[in-house]
């Protein structure tokens, strides 16, 4: 078992979700068992926290924005799966994304935003951007099952950098994955109390995520894709000196 993780910048647009695909059909054809855990798509998580934001300040402007993070989706759609499937894989993302609405409309009524309530909120955009890779690799006859992780990963209640419990959702996903044999396509950063509410891992957490499957299956490797090489020492946008470490162990991974 491998797991492979992408990043936003990864999945940030329909030709980089190509790419994506390829490299996973790859890993299959070479009979590789393999778990992929996806990010958002870039920059989507953080308009999730402005939008959210401005709903909660009465902002009658962030119907703007939110009209833009589902127009985002619904393009690469449009770019990714046939004609003939677009508008059930659209009226399978509008479930989701009336949903957000809801949520945001709810926001700007109470104009409040709670930790709790923003968790939900930047849920979406995992949700979204694993739901459109799976169905577009089942149509490259890759089969595959979109794998909602908040039904796996428990954690404590401390919304926005939730800590993971590590019992409980080791045994979830061995127990998980020991009868589901397709591909998993996981939403990364992303979990959920043990009463169900949505939590989140903290920003980057995808990598998290990934490290969790990785050590709750025993896999030989993770493989943490991205727009750097491997996972740097330090961030390379701020340090110029910053190299990719050769090794990372589960621990570590964990850790970061
Ligand atoms: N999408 C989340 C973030 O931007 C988690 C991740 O990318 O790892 O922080
Ligand atoms: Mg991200």
């Amino acid at each position: 078992m491998k797991v492979l993780k992408f990043g936003g910048s990864s999945v940030g647009s329909s030709g980089n979700i190509k790419l994506v695909s390829q490299i996973i059909g790859d890993y299959i054809n070479k009979g590789e068992r393999l778990a992929v855990v996806t990010s958002a798509m870039m920059g989507v998580t953080n308009d999730l926290v402005k939008v959210g934001n401005m709903a909660a300040v009465d902002d009658e402007n962030y119907k703007q924005l939110s009209d833009q993070i589902i127009s985002r989706h619904i393009e690469a759609i449009k770019s990714l799966i046939n004609i003939k499937s677009q508008s059930s894989m659209i009226a399978q993302l509008k479930f989701l994304t009336n949903n957000l609405e809801d949520l945001l409309h709810g926001v700007f009524l109470l104009k409040e935003l709670s930790p709790r309530t923003l968790d939900l909120v930047l849920s979406f955009g995992e949700r979204f951007a694993s739901m459109i890779i799976s169905a577009y690799l089942n149509q490259l006859g890759i089969s595959t099952e979109w794998l909602d992780m908040r039904q796996l990963i428990k954690t404590n209640n401390n919304f926005g950098n939730a800590k993971v419990i590590e019992e409980a959702s080791f045994d979830n996903i061995q127990r998980y994955f020991e009868i589901h044999h397709k591909l998993q396509i996981a939403t990364g950063f992303i979990g959920s109390t043990l009463k169900g509410e949505t939590t989140t891992l903290g920003r980057g957490g995808s990598d998290y995520t990934a490290a969790l499957i990785g050590a709750a299956l025993d896999a030989v490797e993770i493989e943490i894709w991205t727009d750097v090489d491997g996972v740097m020492t330090t961030d390379p946008k701020k340090v110029r000196n910053a190299f990719p470490q050769p090794t990372l162990s589960y621990i570590e991974a964990m850790e970061m």
